[in-house]
């Protein structure tokens, strides 16, 4: 929704100015996806705006629920025919968080991700980013869940510091109280490393977590694993992330995808563990272990006995770590899995 073409076209018929305060309440206050829901508005208005202004900046193609109802998934139809993919996790009892995506596609080029097999083809708009955010609201109210989004984390597809000021920009409507009103606390954003983004970002948003997907500790898997690590090397993220304690204060959220026989030895452990302690004091890092969803041939997902060991070597060595639920991954919704349209196949899952 772009509040700038509601009020040209406010403005435009002659409409008094506090129908646009009104109109911002009714999306983002009464997520209302149909002008007809518009009940303090006018007739004449409501008809006008049902032809003219689009409440969402894409179409919605299709929203697939996982077998255990904690992860849906939809696919979007942008305007130029690109598609994007976002996910809803429930993350406890009535509390719902989204997982949004910034570009079509990433850059960054992951072997192991379906996102990156997709190489990028444009950023998002604030718009198409943001409307992520309120279409889920506006399913929230349509299917009568029980329970509010409270989180955001900017982890699906593209990099978001790839398209930092519309990423943004994004993030401020969704504090803002006029707007989404979330907590900063509650909100992250995901980087493979992008030092520029790193350092405006720690004096933009010091209140907004802040997630590396580090995978590796030595350039050479690294290089492989993320392939803009070459560009990024280790020795210059851990500088960065340095610094980046010393100006905020805030913990950094580790992302450790764990895979078989790649990534998850003792050894692997160890080394992510001395990486941690050379860069800032462990009790800035809480490392979550996410289990391998396949997507991949070439990469197997660790056993969770594996995973288990690698999460108590990490605790025993001092540092906080979590195995992540992977919730969605039977639709293709979990992490590293979102692709759009024509690399996701969404057969057997139960269509809403
Ligand atoms: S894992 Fe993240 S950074 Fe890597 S290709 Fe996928 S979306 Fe991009």
């Amino acid at each position: 929704m772009n509040l700038k073409t509601v009020e040209k076209f406010l403005i435009l018929r002659g409409h008094e100015k506090y129908r646009l305060r009104q109109i911002q309440n009714l999306i983002y206050k009464n997520f209302i996806s149909d002008w007809n829901e518009a009940n303090v508005l006018p007739k004449d208005l409501k008809e006008d705006l049902s032809k003219k202004i689009n409440i969402l900046s894409f179409v919605v193609k299709k929203t697939i629920k996982s077998k255990d109802l904690k992860a849906v998934k939809a696919l979007f139809e942008l305007k130029d025919k690109n598609y994007i993919e976002t996910v809803l996790l429930e993350t406890s009892t009535k509390n719902f968080s989204v997982c949004a995506s910034t570009q079509v596609g990433c850059a960054v080029k992951c072997p192991f991700c379906a996102t990156g097999k997709m190489g990028l083809k444009r950023n998002l708009s604030e718009e198409e980013i943001t409307d992520q955010l309120l279409f889920w609201n506006q399913y929230i109210k349509k299917e009568k869940l029980d329970g509010k989004i409270s989180g955001v984390v900017f982890m699906g597809m593209g990099e978001p510091f790839f398209n930092y000021d519309l990423t943004a920009q994004s993030v401020k409507k969704l504090i803002s109280p006029d707007f989404f009103g979330l907590a900063s606390r509650h909100i992250s954003v995901s980087t493979f490393g992008y030092i520029p983004g790193i350092r405006k970002f720690a004096k933009d948003f010091p209140q907004v977590n802040l997630a590396i997907s580090l995978h590796a500790v030595n350039n050479l898997l690294r290089n492989k694993l993320v392939p803009l690590n070459k560009d990024f090397p280790l020795e210059k993220l851990s500088k960065a992330l340095g610094e980046y304690v010393e100006t905020t204060h805030r913990k950094v959220f580790i992302e450790y995808v764990l895979m078989k026989g790649v990534n998850d030895s003792r050894k692997d452990a160890e080394k992510l563990v001395k990486w941690l302690r050379k860069t800032a004091a462990a009790k800035y890092f809480t490392i979550n272990i996410i289990p391998y969803n396949e997507t991949v041939k070439r990469f197997k997902a660790s056993s969770p006995d594996q995973a288990k060991f690698f999460e108590s070597q990490l605790q025993m060595l001092g540092i906080a770590a979590t195995i992540r639920k992977s919730l969605g991954a039977d639709i293709q919704g979990a992490c590293g899995q979102l692709a759009g349209k024509k690399a996701n196949k969404l057969k057997k899952s139960k269509k809403v």
